[in-house]
């Protein structure tokens, strides 16, 4: 299998360079060749719990790895779990919940990030390289990133957060990790300044030659892949094709959904819910794709205006037309806003959520069935019970309740979400480095502590 992008101007890459690589060099993002097909063999993978099924799948999308090195890949991304299938599907009145936040840090991101640590270390590994990842995180996707690369040999980890503008919980999941190869930043500055570093810090193409700087951002085909695995675990489960509900912010956990549909897995519809950020919802109602001001939410995870991994579902709606893609993407960097005729094959819908309904969703489904839903699977459950589709649905759980309590107990009235792992971060020892949010800082660091 051979990865193109979706600009056209890369030559094709094998799997392992594609995960190298991570943004294609012409500024697309690397999908494969083509899809395989489930089609014939629905019925013998049906059996497989979630790993075998991920050992089934991966084989169709790397021939650069061996089929046993991958399953191990998969053991060792998924041992550390706390419930016995990685994931696991629960009622939660006339919806079904997928809980995809049993991981080391309570979110989904662990699915894809556990499994891409280990995939990066086994890939430099056999190529005798190093990595330096460089990230900038208001949140989730910093501590889920380490907690995926902690203690692997080959790879150093930096990240930089806006000192005192993320929460403690999340702070604590970071700074509490004592491997010697993760090294947190506690930048003087709001995240945008952390982002304008980040895009400063890899420009300079000398200095990111030199340490071998490379980002675990969203863009990553490994991450995607890797969420294609639940999708199709639970999709086998439902006697009839299942439509998914997804919180949605990057676009990256629904474009899984809809790769797993094209792969013929029995899904019915993706509802793409987001929260105020509605670019999204907008562009699945009209067409217009347009560039609005950031707003901040009870959902953080979803704060997202422009989503990097929707330039892949273009790629499919204008049947690989890389040219009209480009004047799509063009268009929208000039204006901030491009249009094209509205998806209308039925694979996607879309709905936007307030915090008012997020809330009212949190305390409505509590009250009804007794569940506990974090304020981004909160989104899902609102979006779900506007859809009233007709096939089974399935709400993606995307965080455990107790990664945000203010907001649990603010719908709730009380304070219901605690989770152990969390509990036993307060009090623990830290480590960060508190630094100007200066470039020639942040870079001097890197300079003396990367190995
Ligand atoms: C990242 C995240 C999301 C959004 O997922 P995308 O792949 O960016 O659409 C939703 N919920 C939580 C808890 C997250 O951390």
């Amino acid at each position: 299998m051979r990865y193109i992008s979706t600009r056209g101007e890369t030559e094709p890459l094998r799997f392992q360079d594609a995960i190298l690589t991570g943004l294609a060099p012409d500024g697309g993002l690397l999908l494969p060749e083509t899809i395989p097909s489930v089609a014939g063999e629905l019925e013998s993978l049906r059996g497989l719990d979630f790993r075998a099924l991920a050992k089934a799948l991966l084989p169709k999308f790397v021939d650069d790895i061996p089929a046993a090195d991958l399953s191990a890949l998969v053991d060792q991304a998924y041992a550390h779990f706390d419930c016995p299938d990685v994931v696991r599907l629960r009622s939660a009145g006339a919806v079904q919940v997928l809980e995809l936040f049993h991981g080391p840090t309570l979110a989904f991101k662990d699915i894809a990030l556990q499994f891409l640590g280990r995939l990066f270390a086994y890939i430099l590994k056999r190529r005798g390289a190093r990595l330096n990842i460089l990230g900038a995180t208001s949140g989730d996707t910093g501590s889920a990133a380490i907690a995926g690369v902690r203690g692997q040999p080959g790879i150093d980890i930096f990240v930089m957060y806006p000192k005192g503008r993320i929460s403690r919980l999340q702070e604590l999941q970071m700074t509490t990790v004592t491997d010697a190869n993760v090294h947190c930043l506690a930048v003087a500055g709001s995240f945008d300044d952390c982002q304008t570093l980040m895009k400063g810090i890899f420009a300079d193409l000398e200095f990111k030659r030199r340490h071998a700087l490379g980002a675990v951002n969203s863009v990553n085909w490994a991450r995607v892949l890797a969420q294609v695995f639940y999708y199709a675990y639970a999709s086998l489960r439902s006697p009839a094709p299942v439509s998914f509900c997804v919180p949605t912010g990057n676009f990256g956990n629904v474009f899984a959904g809809y790769i797993a549909k094209r792969m013929g897995f029995p899904i019915a519809r993706l509802i793409v819910a987001t929260n105020e950020n509605d670019i999204l919802a907008k562009f699945f109602a009209s067409g217009r794709y347009r560039r609005g001001e950031v707003r901040f939410t009870v959902s953080p995870a979803m704060d997202i205006q422009v989503a990097s991994n929707f330039e892949r579902f273009l790629h499919y709606h204008l049947d690989g037309d890389s040219e009209a893609l480009k004047a799509f993407m063009a268009d929208f960097q000039a204006s901030g806003e491009a249009r094209l005729p509205r998806p209308d094959d039925g694979a996607f819908l879309a709905t936007a959520v307030n915090t008012e309904d997020t809330l009212a969703a949190i305390g409505d489904v509590h009250r009804r069935t007794g569940y506990v839903a974090d304020p981004h699977t909160a989104v899902g459950l609102a979006a779900a019970m506007r859809m009233a589709a007709p096939d089974p649905l399935i709400v993606l759980a995307t965080a455990h309740p107790a990664k945000f309590p203010e907001s649990v107990s603010e719908a709730l009235g009380a304070s219901v979400a605690t989770h152990p792992a969390l509990e036993a971060l307060r009090g623990r020892a830290e480590r960060c480095a508190s630094l100007p949010a200066k470039a020639d800082r942040i870079k001097a660091y890197i300079e003396a502590q990367a190995t």
